[in-house]
């Protein structure tokens, strides 16, 4: 399987984990006996991708128009998703792009956020990370300060950051073809994750189904991707397993949907899945808004990456 390949599915495998999620967010967690393994409908249409991929497209497209990640271009193309009043968005998220698009700086405007709930260490970074993984594939050192400054831009808590330095660097190592147990060891080391998070990463693959919570806390997040990487040998089977511990679903079958993209490459990810994909993009207030689907997912990945 060549780069090319798992770079786009790395792009296309997020969405559709977060489109396969999306009518399971909020939900318990599904039987055993009746997994969730097609696309539904929820609050939006079958197949519908929502915030975590929208944010992930407005990093990218900055990623492509900046010769280095330039948080100030990244903060403002968020506010103008923010402005579309979109149907999915994070608490923390909204909070912080209200105050800049009221005028504050992005840095400001997080660090303002983060010290009213200086606990808050929410998912909605790292489930918007992966384009800096597709950018920054040569360059570890560029790849990790990317992905920590691309938290920053409204999640400035140390766990989040890390999150992102880890996953990123977990993609680029399935990128090169390092098998997902290699890939994640690897990655702890390269980014050189702290101990707490360390433990919760490294014990994850021994969790069983029923102990994982799934919530929006992004320790909750990684240890649920990482669990579904290492407990499946498929792409399909990593997802619906994910996907289908409900509570934040639509955002750990993402971050899950990015790693196993790049761990299987696109050819593995489901037809039935990629075909009724799709997301409303670029944002814009009035209606009818454009549609985004795969090929404009897996040609963006390749401009990122600058391969294929
Ligand atoms: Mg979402």
């Amino acid at each position: 399987m060549d780069l090319c390949d798992r770079c786009a599915g790395c792009a296309v495998g997020a969405a559709v984990g977060d489109a396969l999620g999306m009518p399971l967010e909020f939900g318990p967690r599904q039987p055993a006996d009746a997994l969730v393994r097609e696309m539904r409908a929820g609050r939006l249409p079958a197949g519908t991708f929502t915030d975590d991929t929208e944010m992930a497209l407005a990093l990218a497209e900055s990623l492509l128009k900046t010769e280095r990640l330039d948080p100030e271009d990244v903060a403002q193309r968020f506010v103008v998703w923010h402005r579309t009043n979109p149907a999915d968005i994070g608490m923390h998220t909204r909070q912080v792009l209200a105050r800049v698009a009221r005028g504050e700086g992005w840095a400001r405007a997080a660090h303002a956020v983060q010290g009213g709930n200086p606990q808050s260490a929410g998912n909605g970074s790292v489930m918007r990370c992966w384009p800096v993984a597709l950018a920054d594939w040569r360059d570890l050192g560029r790849l990790l300060e990317d992905s920590r400054q691309q938290s920053q831009v409204t999640h400035m808590h140390q766990d989040c950051q890390d999150a992102c330095a880890f996953v990123n660097a977990a993609i680029v190592r399935l990128m090169h073809g390092e098998t997902p147990v290699d890939a994640v060891a690897l990655a702890l080391a390269d980014a050189q994750v702290p101990a707490e998070l360390r433990q919760i990463i490294e014990a994850a693959p021994r969790r069983r189904q029923e102990e994982l919570v799934n919530s929006g806390w992004v320790r909750h997040t990684l240890e649920s991707a990482v669990w579904g990487l290492l407990t499946t040998d498929s792409f399909e089977e990593a997802l619906v397993q994910v996907a289908n511990l409900g509570n934040d679903a639509d955002t750990a079958a993402s971050v899950v949907g990015a790693l196993a993209g790049a761990a299987y490459g696109l050819a593995a990810i489901p037809q039935r899945w990629q075909e009724p994909l799709h997301g409303e993009w670029p944002p814009q207030a009035d209606s009818p808004r454009p549609w985004w689907t795969v090929d404009a997912l897996s040609g963006l990945a390749r401009r990122l990456a600058q391969v294929g």
